[in-house]
């Protein structure tokens, strides 16, 4: 019988979750990321914060094998980033056609797929999961919606929900806080604290430095290059950011501290101007 599931990859015991050793890539020649080189270990929350165009959403897409490098290695777990089912990646919400007709089950049934395989019929354990995920995720009263009705808050739980229910180790949030209104950021911070406190390690996209820096144990302050990469004290200072925005960033010296405020629009010419690597 042909077989449309191919089994995960083994998991090399002490390896990093995700490693990146030196890994650029180019959309038709134009590069997106230079040289990226770094480690994410098991539970780590870390923030890759950067200007629009920095090269995150790429980052993300190498992570998880639908954009190819044009060099460099990428290792989840000490192997190829192809079919691995521990990486749960919650795209952009404007990356996702929502007038794709299906329901909130649905779509946090499809987080199983990776798992049981086209051809076989969720059974009882898969639908538990998708309850269990549906609950975590604060969207069980969704079940029976059309996705495309959802407000963005519910959108971003569905999408967390299946990368729950898919048994993700580690989550890829591209800006999930991006265009939700204050309750709804709230909702899905909650969510990430939950998920945070069971060992589940988070790589999230933000341009929000503020938020980065509460948040996360660690940043990568993204421009194309690593420009650094470190905990928020070490990294947020007014040189260090300076160097990752460029001419995009205006700093406000007030008493006792310093307001950074980054525009959002970079073009690619702009971008990357004057930048280094770190260390
Ligand atoms: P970010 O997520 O930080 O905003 P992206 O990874 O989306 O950055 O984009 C990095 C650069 O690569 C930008 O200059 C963008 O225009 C370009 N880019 C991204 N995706 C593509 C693509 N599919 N084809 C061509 N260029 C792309």
């Amino acid at each position: 019988m042909p077989t449309f599931f191919r089994r995960p990859p083994e998991h090399r015991h002490n390896a990093p979750t995700i490693e990146l050793e030196r890994v650029s890539v180019a959309y038709a020649d134009r590069p997106a990321l230079e040289d990226v080189s770094f480690q994410l270990r098991k539970g780590e929350r870390v923030a890759v914060v950067g200007p629009n165009g920095a090269g995150k959403s790429t980052l993300f897409n190498v992570i998880v094998g639908t954009v190819k490098p044009s060099s460099g290695k990428i290792r989840i777990y000490g192997s190829g980033p192809a079919e691995h089912t521990c990486i749960g990646y919650v795209p952009q919400r404007n990356k996702i056609d929502w007038r794709f007709p299906a329901t909130v089950w649905d779509v946090v049934m499809m987080g199983r797929t990776a798992r049981i395989g086209l051809l076989r019929r969720p059974g009882r354990i898969d639908r538990q999961m998708v309850e269990q995920a549906l609950v975590e995720a604060q969207a069980e009263d969704l079940a029976r919606r059309q996705i495309g009705e959802l407000s963005g808050g519910q959108q971003q739980r569905v999408f967390l929900a299946r990368a729950l229910a898919q048994e993700a180790e580690v989550l890829l949030l591209d800006e999930p806080l991006t265009g939700l209104d204050t309750p709804s950021q709230q909702a899905v911070l909650e969510i990430l604290d939950g998920l945070g406190a069971r060992g589940i390690g988070i790589l999230v996209a933000t341009h929000d430095l503020g938020q980065a820096a509460q948040m996360y144990d660690r940043i990568l302050l993204l421009n194309r290059r690593l420009i650094a990469d470190g905990p928020p004290g070490q990294l947020l200072t007014s040189q260090m950011l300076s160097r990752a925005y460029g001419s995009h960033l205006h700093i406000l010296p007030t008493p006792g501290a310093t307001v950074a405020l980054a525009d959002e629009c970079c073009s690619d010419e702009e971008m990357g101007e004057g930048l280094e690597l770190v260390g």
